[in-house]
């Protein structure tokens, strides 16, 4: 349901210095071959192989050639040229022999074995042509990607826009860290959560504040925040309590909810919704909830808007280190810790399971999924995971 409301954004044209981690909205070709010449693998030699048949054989070196500096002319049969590596091969030369193979003493160099034609030479387009397809769209551009784009001579790409996520967090209960606390009160974390799983996944997170557990401030701060984002995500306040208003509030304001409450542990009284093309999350407010509840829900949106091809989540399997009792009614993402053998990753989950409990949660790399059912899943069994490293 959630795939089906979140469609690609536009794109936005993006000079590739600043493209790292962004999303390609466009398939890229290549403005050059690459190399965009015969050039040589190795610090030695051009020569024509068909003159190394009979060896031992002398060659005169006729010039030196250097990166960015080509021979004046073409090598003529008998002939060598001392060439660096990425070096352009001459034309009229076949093939580079490796400075070690050979002897050199004045301008000359023997040669002991003869040398295969094409021996050391890298060949124009020989990685790409020019015009060919280089990345295609929904390609995420990591170091290998914007090395490619930069070495076929791309300056620009289109990207998809990033997408922009308003954060609300309700609750009148929460202060920020660095004041004291009165009673009954805990330190806000959720928006910070948030903010920096939305930055990491690629959006633009912009945090809207907290909001105490009140209908007026409650209509008030989501009239807004409803208005200039792509996505808003709130936390807390989505449950059945007397203070929980989120669900009340967006129904007022014409928010469409398109499901509410998930079999998931921990992570159940989740909503989803639109307004227009706006996208609406209603995020339990149990700090482990919210981390659980982002991976399953919010990430693949995310994903979904940037164009990613398979925006739902990565899963890797890996080997259970201790027996889990499985929840009889729901799939429950349980906090481990990885830790890598030679031959699987071993999950090895944090004690103390319970939603409220992010400083335990603080300390895993992995949320492990036990699916639904009766009994247990004994220690060794595969399990399957995604990675929060
Ligand atoms: P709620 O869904 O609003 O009933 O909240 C469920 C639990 O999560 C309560 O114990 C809240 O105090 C706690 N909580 C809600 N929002 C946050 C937040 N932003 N940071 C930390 N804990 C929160
Ligand atoms: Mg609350």
């Amino acid at each position: 349901m959630i795939l089906e409301r979140a469609k690609r954004l536009d794109a936005e044209r993006v000079p590739i210095e600043r493209a790292s981690g962004r999303v390609l909205a466009e398939p890229v070709a290549a403005l050059v071959d690459l190399p965009p010449f015969p050039s040589s693998a190795m610090d030695g030699y051009a020569l024509r192989a068909a003159d190394t048949v009979d060896v031992p054989v002398r060659l005169p070196v006729v010039a030196r050639i250097a990166a960015g500096q080509p021979a004046a002319r073409p090598l003529a049969a008998g002939e060598a040229m001392g060439i660096s590596t990425g070096g352009s091969v001459p034309d009229g030369a076949d093939a580079v022999v490796p400075l070690e193979l050979v002897d050199e003493s004045g301008d000359e160099i023997e040669l002991r074995d003869p040398v295969q034609a094409g021996a050391h030479v890298r060949w124009r387009g020989g990685d790409v042509s020019a015009g060919e397809t280089v990345l295609e769209p929904g390609a995420r551009l990591g170091p290998a990607q914007v090395a490619a784009l930069a070495a076929v001579g791309i300056s620009e790409v289109q990207c998809a826009k990033r997408p922009r996520v308003g954060i609300l967090v309700t609750g009148s209960e929460l202060r920020p860290p660095g004041e004291p606390l009165g009673p009954g009160e805990i330190y806000e974390s959720n928006g910070l959560l948030l903010a920096t799983a939305l930055q990491l996944a690629g959006a633009v997170p912009a945090q809207l504040g907290v909001v105490a557990d009140e209908p007026e401030e409650h209509e008030r701060a989501m009239e807004r925040a409803l208005l200039g984002f792509d996505m808003l995500v709130t936390s807390g306040g989505a449950s059945v309590g007397p203070h929980d208003l989120v669900r009340a509030t967006q129904a007022k304001l014409r928010v469409e909810e398109l499901f509410w409450g998930v079999a998931v542990k921990p992570g159940k009284p989740v909503a989803f919704g639109v307004r227009r093309d706006h996208l609406v999350f209603n995020l339990p407010g149990n700090p482990v909830s919210v981390l659980v509840t982002f991976e399953l829900f919010v990430r693949p949106a995310v994903n979904a808007l940037l164009g990613i091809p398979e925006p739902l989540p990565d899963y890797r399997t890996g080997i259970l280190a201790t027996t889990v009792r499985r929840n009889p009614h729901r799939d429950e993402y349980v906090r481990a810790t990885t830790r890598r053998t030679e031959h699987a990753v071993l999950l090895e989950p944090v004690p103390g399971q319970e939603s409220h409990m992010i400083a335990r949660a603080g300390r895993a790399d992995a949320l492990v999924a036990i699916p639904a059912g009766e009994g247990e899943v004994p220690a060794g069994e595969e399990a399957r995971y995604i990675s929060l490293g």
